[in-house]
Protein backbone atom coordinates (compact mmCIF):
# COMPACT_ATOMS: atom_id res chain seq x y z
CA UNK A 1 0.00 0.00 0.00
CA UNK A 2 1.38 3.57 -0.61
CA UNK A 3 -0.09 5.98 1.75
CA UNK A 4 1.39 9.17 0.34
CA UNK A 5 0.40 12.00 2.60
CA UNK A 6 -1.83 13.26 5.14
CA UNK A 7 -3.33 17.02 5.25
CA UNK A 8 -4.43 18.15 8.78
CA UNK A 9 -6.56 21.30 9.79
CA UNK A 10 -8.00 21.87 12.70
CA UNK A 11 -7.10 18.39 14.29
CA UNK A 12 -5.97 18.59 18.12
CA UNK A 13 -2.76 20.85 18.37
CA UNK A 14 -2.76 21.48 14.27
CA UNK A 15 -4.46 24.69 14.19
CA UNK A 16 -3.23 25.89 10.76
CA UNK A 17 -3.60 23.24 7.76
CA UNK A 18 -0.29 21.09 8.04
CA UNK A 19 0.80 18.41 5.40
CA UNK A 20 3.19 15.64 6.23
CA UNK A 21 4.41 13.93 2.87
CA UNK A 22 5.48 10.34 3.41
CA UNK A 23 8.40 9.89 1.14
CA UNK A 24 9.65 6.17 0.00
CA UNK A 25 11.56 5.21 3.18
CA UNK A 26 9.85 7.38 6.06
CA UNK A 27 9.27 4.82 8.89
CA UNK A 28 9.15 6.77 11.94
CA UNK A 29 8.32 10.63 13.12
CA UNK A 30 10.41 11.84 16.19
CA UNK A 31 9.91 14.95 18.03
CA UNK A 32 9.95 16.08 21.79
CA UNK A 33 7.29 15.07 24.02
CA UNK A 34 4.17 17.08 23.76
CA UNK A 35 4.56 17.96 20.18
CA UNK A 36 2.25 15.91 18.24
CA UNK A 37 3.53 12.26 17.03
CA UNK A 38 0.47 10.93 18.84
CA UNK A 39 -2.17 13.31 17.46
CA UNK A 40 -1.08 12.35 13.75
CA UNK A 41 -1.74 8.34 14.34
CA UNK A 42 -4.86 9.73 16.31
CA UNK A 43 -5.61 11.70 12.88
CA UNK A 44 -5.22 8.38 10.79
CA UNK A 45 -7.59 6.89 12.95
CA UNK A 46 -9.56 10.00 13.45
CA UNK A 47 -10.53 9.28 9.35
CA UNK A 48 -11.32 5.43 9.69
CA UNK A 49 -14.62 6.01 10.97
CA UNK A 50 -12.86 5.97 14.72
CA UNK A 51 -16.10 7.09 17.45
CA UNK A 52 -14.31 6.06 21.12
CA UNK A 53 -13.76 10.13 22.43
CA UNK A 54 -11.74 8.02 25.06
CA UNK A 55 -9.23 6.15 22.16
CA UNK A 56 -8.75 9.91 20.98
CA UNK A 57 -7.94 10.49 24.38
CA UNK A 58 -10.08 13.10 24.45
CA UNK A 59 -13.68 13.23 27.22
CA UNK A 60 -15.96 14.06 24.29
CA UNK A 61 -15.29 13.46 20.57
CA UNK A 62 -15.16 17.54 20.35
CA UNK A 63 -12.02 17.66 22.20
CA UNK A 64 -10.05 16.74 19.20
CA UNK A 65 -11.15 20.31 17.44
CA UNK A 66 -8.13 22.48 17.98
CA UNK A 67 -9.74 24.53 20.56
CA UNK A 68 -7.10 27.40 20.73
CA UNK A 69 -5.06 29.32 22.80
CA UNK A 70 -4.47 32.54 24.81
CA UNK A 71 -3.27 34.34 21.09
CA UNK A 72 -5.22 32.13 19.02
CA UNK A 73 -8.60 31.80 18.59
CA UNK A 74 -10.29 28.17 18.46
CA UNK A 75 -11.54 26.16 15.12
CA UNK A 76 -15.20 25.88 14.61
CA UNK A 77 -14.32 22.48 12.41
CA UNK A 78 -11.36 20.27 11.64
CA UNK A 79 -10.54 18.30 8.83
CA UNK A 80 -8.41 14.85 7.96
CA UNK A 81 -7.57 13.99 4.81
CA UNK A 82 -5.49 10.64 3.72
CA UNK A 83 -4.07 10.42 0.49
CA UNK A 84 -3.25 6.75 -0.77
CA UNK A 85 -1.62 5.84 -4.37
CA UNK A 86 -4.39 3.85 -5.85
CA UNK A 87 -2.65 2.73 -9.32
CA UNK A 88 -2.27 -0.36 -8.26
CA UNK A 89 -6.02 -0.70 -7.68
CA UNK A 90 -5.84 -1.26 -4.18
CA UNK A 91 -8.88 0.10 -3.07
CA UNK A 92 -11.90 -0.77 -5.02
CA UNK A 93 -12.56 2.51 -6.90
CA UNK A 94 -11.96 4.10 -10.42
CA UNK A 95 -9.38 6.51 -9.04
CA UNK A 96 -5.37 6.40 -9.01
CA UNK A 97 -5.07 8.72 -6.35
CA UNK A 98 -7.96 7.91 -3.02
CA UNK A 99 -8.64 11.09 -0.94
CA UNK A 100 -10.42 9.45 2.21
CA UNK A 101 -11.97 12.89 4.66
CA UNK A 102 -13.09 13.19 7.69
CA UNK A 103 -14.66 16.57 8.84
CA UNK A 104 -16.10 17.21 12.30
CA UNK A 105 -17.96 20.35 13.35
CA UNK A 106 -18.82 21.58 16.34
CA UNK A 107 -22.24 21.03 16.26
CA UNK A 108 -21.08 17.25 16.75
CA UNK A 109 -21.81 16.42 13.06
CA UNK A 110 -19.02 14.19 11.04
CA UNK A 111 -18.94 14.59 7.42
CA UNK A 112 -16.79 11.75 5.50
CA UNK A 113 -15.63 12.42 1.72
CA UNK A 114 -14.25 9.88 -0.69
CA UNK A 115 -12.12 11.98 -3.53
CA UNK A 116 -13.93 15.22 -2.10
CA UNK A 117 -17.53 13.75 -2.69
CA UNK A 118 -19.87 13.56 -0.27
CA UNK A 119 -20.22 9.41 1.12
CA UNK A 120 -21.47 7.41 4.15
CA UNK A 121 -19.48 6.91 6.95
CA UNK A 122 -19.68 3.44 5.80
CA UNK A 123 -18.12 3.77 2.89
CA UNK A 124 -14.90 4.56 4.43
CA UNK A 125 -15.02 1.92 6.83
CA UNK A 126 -15.80 -0.49 4.13
CA UNK A 127 -13.19 0.93 1.77
CA UNK A 128 -10.58 0.40 4.93
CA UNK A 129 -11.44 -2.96 5.49
CA UNK A 130 -10.88 -4.05 1.62
CA UNK A 131 -7.39 -3.61 1.67
CA UNK A 132 -7.16 -4.99 5.71
CA UNK A 133 -7.35 -2.10 7.74
CA UNK A 134 -10.02 -2.43 9.94
CA UNK A 135 -10.88 -1.10 13.38
CA UNK A 136 -10.62 -4.06 14.74
CA UNK A 137 -7.27 -5.21 13.00
CA UNK A 138 -4.95 -3.63 14.93
CA UNK A 139 -3.33 -1.86 12.24
CA UNK A 140 -2.84 1.68 14.29
CA UNK A 141 -1.50 0.55 17.66
CA UNK A 142 -1.57 3.66 20.51
CA UNK A 143 0.89 4.80 22.88
CA UNK A 144 0.43 2.32 25.79
CA UNK A 145 -1.60 -0.15 23.97
CA UNK A 146 0.78 -3.28 22.91
CA UNK A 147 1.22 -4.03 26.46
CA UNK A 148 -2.77 -3.66 27.00
CA UNK A 149 -2.82 -6.45 23.54
CA UNK A 150 0.25 -8.88 24.78
CA UNK A 151 -1.11 -9.32 27.83
CA UNK A 152 -4.71 -9.70 26.52
CA UNK A 153 -6.64 -12.95 27.95
CA UNK A 154 -7.74 -15.23 25.15
CA UNK A 155 -11.36 -14.06 26.27
CA UNK A 156 -10.58 -10.68 25.88
P1 LIG B 1 4.71 12.10 23.83
O1 LIG B 1 6.13 12.05 23.33
O2 LIG B 1 4.64 12.57 25.26
O3 LIG B 1 3.91 10.86 23.57
P2 LIG B 1 3.37 13.36 21.58
O4 LIG B 1 4.35 13.95 20.60
O5 LIG B 1 2.76 12.05 21.24
O6 LIG B 1 4.02 13.33 23.02
P3 LIG B 1 0.71 14.36 21.53
O7 LIG B 1 0.08 13.57 22.61
O8 LIG B 1 0.44 13.96 20.13
O9 LIG B 1 2.27 14.47 21.79
O10 LIG B 1 0.30 15.89 21.63
C1 LIG B 1 -0.12 16.47 22.83
C2 LIG B 1 -0.36 17.96 22.60
O11 LIG B 1 -1.53 18.15 21.81
C3 LIG B 1 -0.59 18.64 23.94
O12 LIG B 1 0.25 19.79 23.96
C4 LIG B 1 -2.04 19.06 23.87
O13 LIG B 1 -2.26 20.29 24.51
C5 LIG B 1 -2.27 19.20 22.38
N1 LIG B 1 -3.69 19.06 22.06
C6 LIG B 1 -4.48 17.97 22.16
N2 LIG B 1 -5.76 18.25 21.83
C7 LIG B 1 -5.77 19.56 21.48
C8 LIG B 1 -6.80 20.46 21.04
N3 LIG B 1 -8.06 20.06 20.87
N4 LIG B 1 -6.44 21.74 20.78
C9 LIG B 1 -5.17 22.15 20.96
N5 LIG B 1 -4.16 21.37 21.37
C10 LIG B 1 -4.45 20.09 21.63
MG1 LIG C 1 2.63 10.25 22.18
Amino acid sequence: MNFEKIDIYGFKSFADKVEIKFEPGVTAIVGPNGCGKSNVADSIRFVMGESSAKSMRGSSMLDVIFNGTEKRKAQSYCEVSLYFDNSQKIFNLDYDQVVLTRKLYKSGESEYLINKTVCRKRDIVDAFRDIGLGKESYSVIGQGKIDSILSAKPED
